[in-house]
C-alpha cells in the first residue's frame, strides 16, 4: 500500500523509525515534511498529490469526519506523578475541582483524579464541546471540559506540559486555575492571563475602530476552513462603509501578511488561536471573528 505519514513537530523525530517499519510490511511510505499543527490539519492533499490510499496521522485524536482513508496513532506519555502532593498546598482552600488535560496524558486522567478524591477533593472531568473527543480533554480551540463545568467548581486543574493548552481554558473560565507540571515539578496558577488578554483586546479593538480596508484570513486546512464565516465578515464589513479582501493561506506566514501594507486591520477565521497567540507578529491588530463585530458596533459608518 502506498502510504504518507504525518507527525506533529514534537514527534517529527520519529519519522525513519515509523517509515522503517511501514516498508518492512511491504508498504512503499512517504514522509509529510510540511509543519503540522494538529489533527485539523490532514495533509490529504498532499496524500491524494502522491497517489497515496492511506494517511498514518500521529499524535492527534480525529478531530472531525474527512473522506479520506485516515489513521490515527495516539501517542500516550506517561507523566510522573509525584507533582500532585506538591499542587494539594496549592489546592488547599478549594474543596471542588475540575480537572482536565491533552490527549497525551489522558489514559492517567483517572489515576489523577482518584489521587485527588484519596485527598477529599471533590472532581469534576467535564466534557468537550466537540472537536475533543474524550471527557476531561483540552485542545487549543475546545476547551469545553473546564467552561462547561465553570460555574460548578471553586477551581480548575490542568494536569500536563506547556501553557498552549490550558491557556484557552484560562481565558474561557472565571475561577482560579492551578497548572500542574509533571515534567518540570511545577505548579502555577495562571489567573494573570486573563486581564493581561482583555488589556491586549482592548488595545486591538481600539486600534481598529478606524479602520477602513479589512483582510480576512481564511486557512485551507480541513479543519480550519471557514469560507462561510469570512463571507459573512466581508458583508457585514462592507455594509459598514469599509473595504474587504479575503486572504487565502494553507499555512499563514505573518512576513506576507505584513507585507500587505494596504490592510489597516486583519481577522483571523482560522484556527481560533491565531487571534490570541500571533497578535504580536503583526503590526496591524489582528482580530478574532468577535472582536472584528465589536468594532463594526462601535463605529457603524466609518468615513
Ligand atoms: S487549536 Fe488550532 S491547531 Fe489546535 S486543533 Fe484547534 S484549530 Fe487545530
Amino acid at each position: 500500500m502506498k502510504i504518507l505519514l504525518q507527525f506533529p513537530e514534537g514527534l517529527k523525530q520519529k519519522a525513519l523509525e515509523y517509515s522503517k517499519k511501514l516498508e518492512a510490511e511491504g508498504n512503499e511510505v512517504f514522509v509529510s515534511a510540511s509543519p503540522t499543527y494538529g489533527a485539523c490539519d490532514l495533509a490529504i492533499d498532499e496524500a491524494k498529490s502522491l497517489g497515496a490510499e492511506k494517511l498514518v496521522h500521529f499524535g492527534h485524536a480525529e478531530f472531525h469526519h474527512v473522506d479520506f482513508n485516515v489513521e490515527y496513532v495516539f501517542y500516550s506519555v506517561d507523566a510522573p506523578l509525584d507533582i500532585l502532593a506538591r499542587s494539594l498546598e496549592d489546592l488547599k482552600p478549594y474543596k471542588t475541582i475540575s480537572l482536565v488535560t491533552t490527549i497525551q496524558h489522558i489514559h492517567q486522567l483517572e489515576a489523577v483524579k482518584e489521587y485527588y478524591e484519596k485527598a477529599g477533593k471533590k472532581v469534576i472531568v467535564g466534557k468537550p464541546f466537540g472537536f475533543a473527543k474524550k471527557a476531561g480533554q483540552i485542545l487549543g480551540c475546545d476547551i469545553g471540559s473546564s467552561a462547561r463545568v465553570d460555574s460548578l467548581v471553586d477551581a480548575h486543574v490542568y494536569f500536563g506540559g506547556g501553557i498552549f493548552h490550558p491557556l484557552g481554558a484560562v481565558l474561557h473560565t472565571t475561577k482560579p486555575f492551578l497548572a500542574v507540571e509533571p515534567f518540570t515539578k511545577t505548579t502555577r496558577f495562571m489567573d494573570d492571563y486573563r486581564e493581561a488578554y482583555r488589556k491586549r483586546r482592548m488595545g486591538k479593538i481600539a486600534a481598529s475602530v478606524n479602520a477602513k480596508n479589512i483582510g480576512i484570513l481564511v486557512s485551507t486546512k480541513n479543519g480550519q476552513h471557514n469560507m462561510g464565516i469570512a463571507r459573512l465578515l466581508k458583508e457585514k464589513t462592507e455594509r459598514a462603509g469599509r473595504k474587504a479582501a479575503i486572504l487565502v493561506s494553507n499555512n499563514f506566514d505573518f512576513g506576507s501578511i505584513d507585507n500587505m501594507l494596504e490592510f489597516d486591520a486583519f481577522v483571523n477565521t482560522a484556527c481560533p488561536r491565531i487571534a490570541t497567540d500571533d497578535t504580536e507578529r503583526l503590526r496591524k491588530p489582528l482580530l478574532s471573528p468577535n472582536e472584528l463585530m465589536e468594532v463594526l458596533s462601535l463605529n457603524p459608518t466609518v468615513s
